[in-house]
């Protein structure tokens, strides 16, 4: 059995996050296991660029208020309680509602190789005022 003790926060890169965005590393399976699990801490208005999750990946909002899209599809609201599973390979972005923030839980998965998750463009301001 390992206790880990509390890693530093850590900010969101800016060529994958709109905003100000903080996330703490909760785990990190190690092999066979491949789990990955953060918590991710969302200014108002900040979010994800586009991407996806080369084995899925599944949200857990824990605070706040959120918004969620997949490629394709309508902005949704996402509230405390709620849980998302975005399936391996489909194109979203997730991120706080503008005038609130939002924390979500975030577990996947790393793929046998190969990249975890493919990043894209970032969310325009056109495309979260959909919302
Ligand atoms: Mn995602």
């Amino acid at each position: 059995m390992n206790i880990i003790p509390a890693k530093a926060t850590q900010k969101g890169p800016e060529n994958m996050f709109t905003g100000d965005v903080y996330f703490d590393e909760i785990a990190k399976g190690a092999e066979p296991s491949r789990v990955r699990v953060n918590s991710v801490h969302f200014t108002p208005g900040a979010r994800t660029a586009w991407h996806s999750h080369a084995v899925g990946q599944t949200l857990h909002v824990t605070e706040g208020i959120g918004l969620v899209q997949a490629r394709g599809g309508e902005v949704k609201v996402i509230r405390p309680g709620d849980t998302i599973y975005t399936p391996a390979g489909e194109w979203h972005w997730h991120g706080a509602a503008p005038d609130h923030f939002m924390t979500h839980l975030a577990i996947w998965e790393a793929p046998e190789s190969g990249a975890e998750s493919d990043w894209g463009d970032l969310v325009t301001d056109e495309e979260y005022n959909r919302s």
